[in-house]
């Protein structure tokens, strides 16, 4: 955990976020500025600076993130009409906090390619 970071705050109870999922190793929770009508984070409890900070340790975390997406996507009824799963990494990844994230976005048409 990293004392200065958002994520692990929001993680340990200590910032208050809109949580839909929890277990010992992952935390969902609703985005602050959706950019769809379902706009999630799937965050590791872990504080993993970035997609490129991975070990092979972590490789079965990032399995369960994904899979705990697609719960979510059912539990609020978008799973069937589509949804996308978006990790930003670093600057030219658009990635603007730095503990690792997961958005789920659902509820509207996507556009390809993404901006
Ligand atoms: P990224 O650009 O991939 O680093 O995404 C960071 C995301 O965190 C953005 O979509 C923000 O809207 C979101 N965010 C920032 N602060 C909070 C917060 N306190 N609670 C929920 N979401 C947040
Ligand atoms: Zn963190």
């Amino acid at each position: 955990m990293s004392t200065d970071c958002l994520f692990c705050k929001i993680s340990q109870g200590d910032i208050p976020a809109k949580l839909v999922y929890e277990d010992e190793s992952v935390v969902a929770f609703r985005d602050i500025n959706p950019q769809a009508p379902q706009h999630f984070l799937l965050i590791p409890r872990k504080h993993i600076r970035t997609t490129l900070d991975l070990s092979e340790e972590d490789a079965a975390l990032i399995g369960h993130i994904y899979l705990v997406a697609g719960k979510i996507a059912t539990q609020f009824d978008f799973a069937d009409e589509g949804f996308r799963v978006v990790n930003n990494c670093n600057e030219g990844g658009g990635q603007v906090v730095w503990h690792l994230h997961f958005h789920l976005l659902g509820g509207r048409q996507m556009g390809w390619p993404p901006g």
